[in-house]
């Protein structure tokens, strides 16, 4: 079987928390020890989408999701990072694949009628947001590739990308694109801190990769538990309380938090959890502020990285040009 071109990346409109750990870099650390090829997509064009009065806030993330990313071990030796805008082949394959969807799918793509409803864009809705999907199409097939991890929410996506795939291989009559497989990583989303609602930028729950101890400490202080738990002989409950739920995914000596889970004052769990979240975020804090400190290094990273992506890209759009009869 042919080794998985594997395509992945993140919007830049923010720096990355625990649930990016959890939901996605943890995963492509490990495609990266599988010595697949991998190219991480910094998606600055879909993130003016619904970013496009802040520029500067756009801009200025990018860096700081690129040292999130070196610094939980991604190696620019291994896995190609590339600033989608700086890629114009994206933008010319998502105006040829236009004319192969109808705004009918698009409209009842279910994560783009969500997030329509969520945005509260009602009857002003940006197009190039609507056709937001066409563009990742655009992202997966100029590295042809053939393998792309998404949450679950996203697998319509994935569905949009392989129908624009089949209907050009069909017109144009030759299978110059691949189709793509999504995986979908088991663990499901962190919640946030809040306890209430998944573990997100925009809702203010987040631990970041970047906080510091002190931040960190009193994050956790603040986390949602059980509020019947107060004392150590209080009964106490775990399901749902949401210090358990990260030592679950955090803490490595899972004996010992199943012993915890028989009963435990707040404080006593909310320090352990501090210092195993403060020992787990530390190595990826030293190694972020070695990147943070030597922007011209990340930028070179990513500049680099931009070239080798367009080099494939150029290749696809050429073929694609070809079958098109845009060849003069
Ligand atoms: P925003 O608030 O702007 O929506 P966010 O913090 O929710 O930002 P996204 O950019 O929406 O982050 O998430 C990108 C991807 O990161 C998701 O598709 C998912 O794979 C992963 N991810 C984000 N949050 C979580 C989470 N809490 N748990 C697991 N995975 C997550
Ligand atoms: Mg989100």
């Amino acid at each position: 079987m042919m080794k998985p071109v594997i395509l992945t990346g993140d919007r830049p409109s923010g720096p990355l928390h625990l649930g990016h750990y959890v939901g996605s870099l943890a995963n492509r650390v490990h495609y990266q020890q599988q010595g697949w090829t991998q190219y991480i997509i910094i998606a600055d064009v879909q993130a003016l989408t619904d970013n496009y009065e802040h520029p500067h806030k756009v801009h200025d993330n990018v860096f700081e999701v690129a040292c999130d990313y070196l610094a939980v071990g991604l190696d620019p030796a291994q896995t190609t990072f590339f600033i989608q805008s700086q890629v114009p082949e994206i933008a010319d394959l998502t105006i040829y694949y236009l004319n192969l969807v109808t705004v009918n799918r698009l409209r009842r793509n279910p994560t783009v009628k969500t997030e329509i409803e969520q945005k509260g864009f009602r009857d002003s809705i940006p197009a190039g947001f609507f056709v937001y999907p066409v563009s990742q199409a655009a992202d997966i097939t100029c590295v042809k590739a053939t393998t792309v991890p998404v949450g679950e929410d996203q697998l319509p996506m994935i569905e949009q990308t392989n129908e624009i795939v089949r209907t050009f291989n069909r017109i144009y009559k030759k299978e110059v694109l691949t189709e793509v497989r999504a995986i979908v990583p088991e663990v499901s989303r962190l919640v946030g801190i809040d306890g209430k609602t998944k573990m997100s930028k925009s809702l203010g729950n987040a631990i970041y990769l970047s906080d510091s101890a002190d931040v960190v400490a009193q994050k956790v202080k603040s986390m949602y538990t059980d509020p019947s738990h107060i004392k150590v002989s209080d009964p106490g409950q775990v399901e749902g309380n949401t210090v358990f739920t990260y030592l679950d995914v955090f803490d490595t000596r899972k004996d010992e938090v199943v012993e915890l889970k028989g009963g435990l004052g707040d404080m006593v769990l909310k320090k352990r959890l501090t210092e195993v979240l403060n020992n787990f975020l530390d190595p990826i804090r030293t190694r972020r502020a070695v990147f943070y400190n030597d922007k011209a290094s990340v930028m070179e990273i990513l500049k680099k990285g931009t070239l080798v992506t367009r080099e494939v890209a150029a290749n696809t759009v050429q073929e694609v040009k070809d079958v098109m009869y845009l060849n003069y």
